[in-house]
């Protein structure tokens, strides 16, 4: 007999059940939506139903105070209904106009101490939404550079045009702070991606007592680890080798065994990936391609990586036509014509043809004239 009550799935509930009800009651009747105004949404139903979103940016770390503000905001306006989008904006929906404008204005004028913006109204249509992140030093194991900290200065840097929309077409933007890349960077406008640049560090003294040296073996995608014995105080204990010219920097290993650490305070730093989108409007989807090698990691404000980023961002304003994403006007004009309008360097490091020449490589043409 099955019994009462009983839980059988501890994973999150099923998303209908926290739908506000016009939009469950709406749900695969949305006829078309229009932005009203930067950061203001309005989507029209079938039966004449409307809903009016008012988006704002968030941040990946929240402070509790912060999040009570949130949910009293969707208390008062909302009816206790709000929703986190991918890319961490906060969107409020409402079912009258007047309502959005009050809600609205009582965003914008919330600010913290210093006056900037607790809830900048934007992130729509042709300009910059939030950028989506990883962990970063604080919470993963093989990053090669911060992730907030990083996203925060950019996001400084071009936060006029997370609240305009005079781009082009949208600009997405995001960073992964290793080339595992759980941020989306590989088909994204501009990409950011934290890269190590040298092999793991080998802890002979540990390696066998911390780790399962077959799992270790098994993790690299390049076949660059081997099982070996080495000497180590005057005794031959079981380890392992990596072959260096294989090895493409991924901290695979090091995720199966802490004695292969690879983090390096001069080796890591961040190369940026340009011109990838998954949306099919106009063109088909594609890979970001990398256009600038390395930057140093500089914590705390980054000058290099946002002063490189606000500047793609200004020479593809000024040049792009209407509705053409970043890397659509790339094509169009000529990599070769991107790299001469940005003055980005092109140089054999942004080269990688390391296996699967179907990504990221130049050498897909031979068109390409560099
Ligand atoms: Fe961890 Fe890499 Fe993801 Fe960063 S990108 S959180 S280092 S797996
Ligand atoms: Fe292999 Fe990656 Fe480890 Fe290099 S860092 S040895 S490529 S798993």
């Amino acid at each position: 007999k099955p019994m009462e009550g009983r839980i059988t799935d501890i994973g999150p509930h099923k998303y209908d059940e926290y739908f506000p009800p016009v939009i469950k009651k709406n749900f695969g009747k949305w006829l078309y939506h229009e932005i009203l105004e930067p950061g203001v949404l309005m989507h029209v139903a079938e039966g004449g139903d409307k809903v009016y979103t008012v988006r704002v940016g968030g941040t990946r770390t929240m402070s509790i105070t912060h999040i009570r503000e949130i949910c009293d905001i969707a208390d008062k306006y909302c009816g206790g209904y709000l929703r986190w989008t991918t890319r961490n904006n906060i969107e409020f929906m409402v079912e009258d106009e007047a309502t959005m404008k009050a809600l609205r204005d009582d965003l914008n004028s919330r600010k913290f101490d210093g006056g900037s913006f607790k809830f900048p109204v934007g992130g729509t249509g042709a300009g910059i939404s939030n950028m989506v992140h990883t962990q970063g030093w604080v919470h993963c194991h093989t990053p090669a550079t911060d992730a907030s900290g990083p996203v925060k200065c950019v996001m400084d840097a071009i936060f006029d045009d997370f609240k305009d929309m005079r781009l082009p077409a949208p600009v997405r933007i995001a960073l992964a702070c290793c080339i595992n890349m759980c941020g989306a960077v590989h088909c994204s406008d501009i990409g950011l991606v934290g890269i190590h640049r040298k092999p793991p560090m080998i802890d002979h003294e540990w390696a066998d007592q911390l780790c399962e040296i077959p799992l270790a073996v098994a993790a690299c995608p390049t076949a660059a680890v081997r099982p070996t014995k080495v000497e180590h105080n005057g005794q031959k204990v079981n380890s392992i080798a990596i072959k260096e010219d294989r090895c493409m920097y991924c901290g695979n290993c090091y995720t199966m065994c802490p004695a292969l650490p690879i983090a390096d305070h001069e080796g890591d730093g961040i190369a940026i990936m340009v011109g990838g989108k998954v949306s099919n409007r106009i063109s088909m989807p594609k890979f970001s391609k990398v256009v600038v090698g390395y930057i140093p990691n500089e914590p705390p404000r980054w000058p290099s990586l946002t002063k490189t980023v606000k500047h793609i961002v200004e020479v593809y304003a000024a040049n792009a036509n209407k509705y053409e994403r970043l890397g659509d006007w790339a094509e169009r004009i000529g990599w070769e014509s991107f790299f001469k309008l940005t003055g980005l360097k092109f140089t054999h490091h942004l080269i990688d043809d390391f296996r699967d020449p179907a990504y990221y490589t130049w050498r897909q043409s031979t068109q390409f004239k560099f």
